[in-house]
């Protein structure tokens, strides 16, 4: 009988393991900025150590939240824990993050979809971890660059098995429900592709998403950039970012509004096997995630306001559905749960970066963004068991 129950437990936690298996949340908590105005009294910069911010364990993170009691006026702390798959404390640098998801990286090389999130309020990190800075060195450039790197490394290294790879490089953005393509050239520009705009900035042309296959979605009209050399990510990511700054002069916090999806489609042909891999890279970062209130709002800036919070709210739903292996999936919510629904759920895996602002006076917000991130990375034990009968 003891048997038995012990069975029951193990395979309780290989379940909960199993489903758990392609959804990982990483925190990262950005570093105190000169811009924050926090130098202490003798003018030296403010320290990391923010005093409602504990790192008790590698993958723990605990909010110290104080309330002051109006009758007697005395302040009580509690401590409000939260755990994830890893938390990155301020100076945890670029190459310390890229590692943990070095692993994930080579597994679209492999043939598996992967989508890669930076969720958080605006100014906590999301574009810097993706990214990199404006002018980045080897040291602080992000994500992107690092991951196409190694990809380039990796099937470099593969070509000695019989592979040969393809890569195709497209940049998004959605903003207000509707999709636009980052990588439109300028007439001059010689790379291939289809998009021209008039005006500069990211195209008014409509795109739309079709599914093709269970594993291959389009985006009508959209710019697809064939890459030889992990180099031209820098030129792609340039572009990306100066027609976004040209859009962004009608509205001037566009890029903190819109969600970007960077999409990698590899494919590889094995000719001595006959056997072909097709993975997907998606690396989006996302709308901030600030609650935006409505009560004022109108016009354009209401509808805005609702796209996000309707767009952020579906993609936790979703990855959420997926966790939970509930028989719907409510993809079509919104345009960026549709765009990447072949590579959200079946075999995919799935990363979010929560990112964080390490000021007491972000502390709601912050607190907003890892009860999100708790929920996309929870799965119940109930679902565990329904599963394993
Ligand atoms: P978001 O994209 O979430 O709005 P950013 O990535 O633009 O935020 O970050 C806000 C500011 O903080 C930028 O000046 C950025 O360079 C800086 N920053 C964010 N994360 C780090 C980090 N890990 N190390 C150093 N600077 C950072
Ligand atoms: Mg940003």
């Amino acid at each position: 009988r003891l048997r038995d129950e012990e069975t029951t437990r193990r395979r309780l936690h290989n379940t909960i393991q199993e489903l758990k298996g392609n959804i990982r949340v990483f925190c990262r908590v950005r570093p105190i900025l000169p811009s924050d105005g926090l130098a202490t009294a003798d003018g030296a910069p403010a320290s990391d150590s923010m005093p409602h911010i504990r790192y008790p364990e590698p993958n723990e993170i605990e909010i110290i939240q104080t309330t002051e009691s109006a009758s007697s006026g005395k302040t009580t702390a509690k401590a409000i824990p939260f755990s994830f798959d890893r938390v990155f404390p301020p100076r945890t640098d670029q190459l310390a993050v890229f590692e943990e998801i070095a692993q994930l990286v080579q597994s679209a090389l492999d043939g598996y979809p992967v989508c890669i999130f930076a969720y958080g309020q605006t100014g906590s990190g999301k574009t810097h971890t993706m990214e990199g800075p404006d002018h980045p060195t080897e040291a602080t450039m992000g994500m992107i660059p690092r991951a196409v790197r190694q990809i380039y490394a990796g099937a470099e290294a593969l070509k000695a098995k019989g592979w040969v790879y393809t890569m195709e490089g497209q940049f998004l953005e959605i903003y207000n429900e509707a999709i636009h393509d980052l990588l439109v050239e300028s007439p001059a520009s010689s790379a291939g592709g289809n998009g021209t705009s008039p005006s500069g900035g990211v195209s008014t042309r409509k795109h739309e998403i079709r599914h093709i296959t269970a594993s291959k979605t389009i985006v009508t009209d959209a710019t697809s950039v064939v890459m030889d050399s992990s180099d031209q990510v820098h030129t792609l990511l340039k572009r990306a970012s100066k027609n976004r700054a040209v859009a962004a002069t009608n509205c001037n916090e566009r890029s903190s509004r819109s969600h970007s999806v960077f999409t990698l489609r590899l494919t590889g042909r094995n000719s001595a096997s006959d056997e072909v891999s097709e993975g997907v890279l998606n690396l989006i970062d996302l709308a901030g995630s600030e609650r935006l209130s409505q009560s004022g709002s109108t016009g354009d800036r209401l509808k805005e306001t609702q796209a996000i919070n309707k767009s952020l709210s579906c993609l936790g739903d979703v990855i959420y559905a997926i966790a939970n292996r509930d028989s719907h999936v409510p993809y079509r919510n919104s345009k960026l749960t549709y765009l990447l629904q072949n590579s959200l759920g079946g075999n995919s895996k799935t990363l979010m970066f929560v990112n964080m602002s390490p000021l007491a006076n972000n502390l709601q917000e912050t607190l907003c963004s890892l009860r999100f991130a708790t929920k996309v990375n929870s799965c119940h034990i109930g679902t565990a068991r329904r599963n394993l009968k």
